[in-house]
Order: structure tokens, then C-alpha cells, then sequence
């Protein structure tokens, strides 16, 4: 995103004190995140442990649907293959109007779904009217349904076409039907690493200050981190830091969120020397570590089945996980960076999955309350 003025908040964390003072926590946390062999083994039961302690054997998912609204996008996120520029055809055809946008929630209210997520590009074609009408739009076809929608990077993106300040963007978002947002843009909270890997996109300053708004708003959050890419395990423990420590600050995130870098089709692994993805042993550090780490403060952790596949998926719930995400229906972003694990499963698949696990399979609403136990 270039050339636009920075979204108006007020800074409400000091991100290089913080650092200096956390210096020997994040060094502890890259340690567990190094881990390897019969160590790495011992800290992942040890995960299992602490996630029995915290959240039982339940493993919930959401019925959901994501509308991803345009590709057309100003951001030039180099991990990013889902946004497109220019005018074309494939451009315009992945704009929806919003007769098209309730099509979709028709479409999800008649699945069952509980939860309508929505995400897009940064589309310069779209007004701050075309953003209050999409919620209006869900919200006449459902009054009901949870809303879970626009990332920090979209809200700053709102905040500069409409000239209002992020917190009355996120009020005015609730006000039209607004229930959560995602904590995604997050990548890697390191501002070395946004610069290669998204170096227009809102800085780490910029997106904890617009979480943090958001969770004064009254909304929650998840949080999420995309690693696997060009980050260091330190760059990894530095971000799981500032995330526990916002969730002090706010206490309005409900799940955190690992997400591994779908690197085929992307820039940043074809021209800028990125790893391709995270290895499986890096993932059941990292994951194992979350639940150990920030479990006492967030104690759902998900793992992303888009991402990672149902088989390993299934596999890393015993290293503290306790969510496998949502239904989805539909989904654009992992499936354009060459994801190909699928954009649906149905609740029975959820099910067996869990149950082989030998775990309890639930469905939850977006705030995780249990709206059912299979
Ligand atoms: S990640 Fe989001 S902001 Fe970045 S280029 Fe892709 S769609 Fe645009």
C-alpha cells in the first residue's frame, strides 16, 4: 500500500521498551522453539499435559464461511499470490457486489453456519459505503449470525479512505452488525522481517496499536503468527511475546493461531530466498511451546487444517492443541499460494478426525462457547 497516510491512533505500547525489558524471556522462548529429538518430544507431552489442565479433551471447530470479497489489491505483500492489480477481467470478476455477498450468507445461513468470515484486497475500487454495506447486507439476511471480518491491515486501509480515525472505524463497523475481527497482517510482529516479506503493509507499531483499539472497542480478536518463511526462531519468540503481553493489556483474544507460510506460487520463496514452509518438527515446537507459553492467558489453540492438512492436523493436537479451525466452505487466499489441502470439510469429517484422536469433538460459536458436543 503506498503513498497513503498512516491510520490516526495513539500509541498505547512502547514496542522497543517492551523488548529490552523481555529480552531474556524471548530467549528462554527461542530455546523451546529449538528443540529437536527426544527434547522436543518431552516438551510436546509436557503441552499435552498443560492443555488437558486448561481446556479438557474437547477439540472444537466452528461451522463458518468466508467470503473473500476482491482480489484487487494495493498491498504488495511478497507472501501474497491472492492479491491482484490492475483492472482486468479476473479482477472485476472477483469483485462481489453486494447482491453477490447476499447470495453468499443465503448460502451460509442455509448451511448452518454460525460464523460468516470476510476478508479482501485492499481494493481501491471500494468506498467506506460499499464496507457498512456488505455488513448491512449479512445482517438482513441474518440477524444472528456472527460477523467475524477485516484484519488490522483492512481497518487501517478503512481509517485512510474514510478520513476516520481507527476507533470510530471499528465503531461504526460494530454499529452496522460487527461481532469480531481476525487478528491476521500480523505475519511476523518484527519489523526487520515486514520489511522483506510485506514492506508496504501496516508496522508492527501499527497493528498492536490497532488491535488494541479494536479490543477497546468492545470486539475480540484471534491472533495469529505466519511463520516458516525468511523469520528466525527468535523473531518467532519475539512475537509470541508481544502477544501474550497485548492479551495483558487487553484480554481480548480468544485463540491464537500458528500459521505456516503456503510458499509455492509466492514472490517471497521464488525471489527473496524464503524457506519453503516451516518442517514438521518446526511445527510441533512452535506449537507446543504456544500452549506452554501462553496457554494460562490463551487457552485455544488452533491449528489451521487449510494450512497444514487434516492428517498433520489431526497429528498436532497432541502438542497442546484444542481447535481445528472452521468448516470454510470457500477459500481463496491459502488455495492462490498453492494450499492444496481443500477448501471445505463437513462436520462429520471434523468428527471423525477428533474422535480417532481419541479426543471430544465440539462445535463451538466464534467466542467459543460449546454449542454442541458429538
Ligand atoms: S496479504 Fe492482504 S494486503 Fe497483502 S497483498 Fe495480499 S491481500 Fe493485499
Amino acid at each position: 500500500m503506498k503513498n497513503l497516510a498512516p491510520p490516526k491512533i495513539d500509541l498505547v505500547c512502547d514496542l522497543a521498551t517492551f523488548k529490552e525489558s523481555h529480552q531474556e524471556e524471548i530467549s528462554d522462548l527461542t530455546k523451546m522453539l529449538k528443540k529437536r529429538g527426544k527434547e522436543l518430544w518431552i516438551q510436546t507431552s509436557l503441552a499435552d499435559d498443560l492443555r488437558f489442565q486448561q481446556v479438557g479433551d474437547n477439540v472444537s471447530f466452528v461451522v463458518n464461511q468466508n467470503i473473500n470479497f476482491s482480489r484487487h489489491c494495493l498491498g504488495t505483500c511478497r507472501f501474497c499470490s491472492y492479491s491482484l492489480g490492475g483492472e482486468t477481467e479476473e479482477v472485476a470478476n472477483s469483485r462481489m457486489s453486494l447482491d453477490d455477498i447476499k447470495m453468499e450468507a443465503e448460502k451460509a445461513v442455509a448451511r448452518g453456519c454460525t460464523e460468516i468470515c470476510i476478508q479482501g484486497g485492499l481494493d481501491p475500487k471500494l468506498n467506506y459505503d460499499y464496507y457498512i454495506g456488505l455488513l448491512k447486507t449479512i445482517r438482513s439476511v441474518s440477524p444472528d449470525i456472527h460477523i467475524h471480518g477485516f484484519s488490522p491491515s483492512e481497518v487501517a486501509y478503512i481509517s485512510q479512505i474514510s478520513e476516520e480515525s481507527v476507533e470510530d472505524v471499528f465503531k461504526d463497523l460494530a454499529n452496522h452488525g460487527l461481532d469480531s475481527f481476525p487478528g491476521t497482517a500480523a505475519e511476523i510482529l518484527v519489523d526487520d522481517v515486514r520489511k522483506i516479506i510485506c514492506p508496504d503493509k501496516i508496522s508492527t507499531e501499527q497493528w498492536v496499536n490497532i488491535v488494541i483499539t479494536g479490543h477497546s472497542s468492545g470486539l475480540k480478536s484471534t491472533s495469529t503468527m505466519m511463520y516458516g518463511h525468511i523469520e528466525s526462531l527468535a523473531d518467532e519468540a519475539e512475537h509470541l511475546a508481544i502477544i501474550k503481553h497485548l492479551q495483558s493489556i487487553s484480554n481480548g483474544f480468544t485463540e491464537f493461531v500458528p500459521l505456516p507460510f503456503v510458499h509455492t506460487n509466492t514472490v517471497l520463496y521464488k525471489y527473496f530466498g524464503a524457506r519453503p514452509s516451516s518442517t514438521g518438527m518446526h511445527d510441533l515446537a512452535l506449537f507446543s511451546t504456544a500452549r506452554l507459553y501462553l496457554g494460562e492467558v490463551i487457552p485455544n489453540l488452533q491449528v489451521s487444517w487449510v494450512k497444514l492438512g487434516p492428517k498433520f492436523s489431526q497429528v498436532i493436537l497432541g502438542s497442546g492443541v484444542n481447535d481445528l479451525g472452521g468448516t470454510i466452505f470457500t477459500e481463496e487466499i491459502t488455495k492462490s499460494a498453492g494450499g492444496t489441502f481443500g477448501e471445505e470439510k463437513s462436520i462429520e469429517e471434523f468428527v471423525e478426525l477428533i474422535r480417532d484422536a481419541n479426543r471430544v469433538p465440539v462445535q463451538r460459536n466464534t467466542l467459543y462457547n460449546v454449542i454442541k458436543s458429538h
